[in-house]
């Protein structure tokens, strides 16, 4: 197994009734970064956002999809990742104004709010919305987690480089459910955490990560599960893009272009349509409808 590997770990203390999670994240971070030019302050943001979804997903023990979102008014209107229960995530910036090097996450959001979205593969869809409060990404899931009067849960999160390229981790601890942890313990166990280095993380394999921070307990490490990057977008979801715009606004881009290229901001990906496949997919849909003047 090579450290190399993005990847998910579940761990449990056995005499505490509290569980944990730990990722550490390269390719896949690397992956949402490619392609854009996103000032430092975004791509470290991107990176804590994925590290949290990462965690996130682990916990709620869904199948299906979550996405984690930050917009606002300020320089940085939108910071999204999206992810699954697979561990297939992708995200995005949207960079309005400047971007200094120093600019806190309160500076370049301005006013704004947290939106989780959790949208089983079967049942239905959840969406919660906290305000931006505190200082880090951590605070805002912090109190998602309080408000949401979700089991104790705590996050660690570290960004940085390996190897000379952006790389990112963290760990997650939660009360397990049902059961009385000692908030003592529970607090112990989150000091100890909370000294996790950067390049602790980067560098060593999961079991000697939980080594150095609890030598003095039973911990569990089980299997892991690999991280990637995938995004979700397709030429049949286009279509979809594609027909929501009005015939006339298809014919002048056509008329300019001589085709219309629908590009997917996650992935870089680039879908065209010239005239002949408007004129197709228009053909489809209008023998699709159901006719209205059957009656
Ligand atoms: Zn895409």
């Amino acid at each position: 197994m090579s450290t190399n590997q993005d990847q998910l770990h579940r761990y449990l203390f056995e005499n505490h009734s509290v569980r944990g999670e730990l990722v550490t994240l390269k390719e896949t971070y690397q992956h949402i970064l490619e392609n854009h030019d996103y000032p430092q302050p975004v791509q470290t943001l991107l990176g804590e956002m994925l590290s949290a979804t990462c965690l996130l997903t682990a916990i709620l023990k869904l199948e299906g999809d979550i996405t984690v979102q930050l917009q606002g008014d300020g320089p940085l209107t939108l910071a999204v990742i999206n992810g699954n229960n697979r561990q297939e995530m992708r995200g995005v910036a949207r960079v309005t104004g400047d971007i200094t090097e120093n600019m806190s996450l309160k500076e370049m959001l301005g006013k704004g709010v947290m939106v989780i979205t959790i949208t089983p593969d079967e049942g239905e869809r959840y969406q919660g919305v906290v305000a931006l409060e505190g200082e880090t990404l951590t605070d805002f899931l912090e109190n998602y987690f309080r408000q949401s009067e979700q089991l104790p849960t705590r996050l660690f999160i570290r960004s940085g480089t390996h190897e000379g390229k952006p790389a990112v981790g963290g760990m997650l601890l939660q009360v397990l459910p049902a059961e009385n942890a000692d908030r003592d313990d529970f607090d112990h166990l989150a000091q100890l955490t909370a000294t996790i280095k950067a390049e602790e993380l980067f560098d060593l394999p999961a079991n000697e990560v939980l080594y150095r921070l609890y030598n003095q307990e039973e911990v569990t490490l089980f299997g892991a599960q690999d991280v990637i990057f995938r995004c979700t977008c397709s030429r049949e979801r286009s279509i979809d893009a594609l027909l929501s715009v009005s015939q006339e606004e298809l014919e002048s881009i056509l008329a300019e272009d001589g085709h219309i290229d629908i590009h997917c901001d996650y992935c870089g990906s680039h879908y065209l349509f010239d005239s002949m496949d408007v004129q197709a997919l228009r053909a489809s849909v209008a023998n699709a409808s159901p006719s209205t003047d059957l009656h």
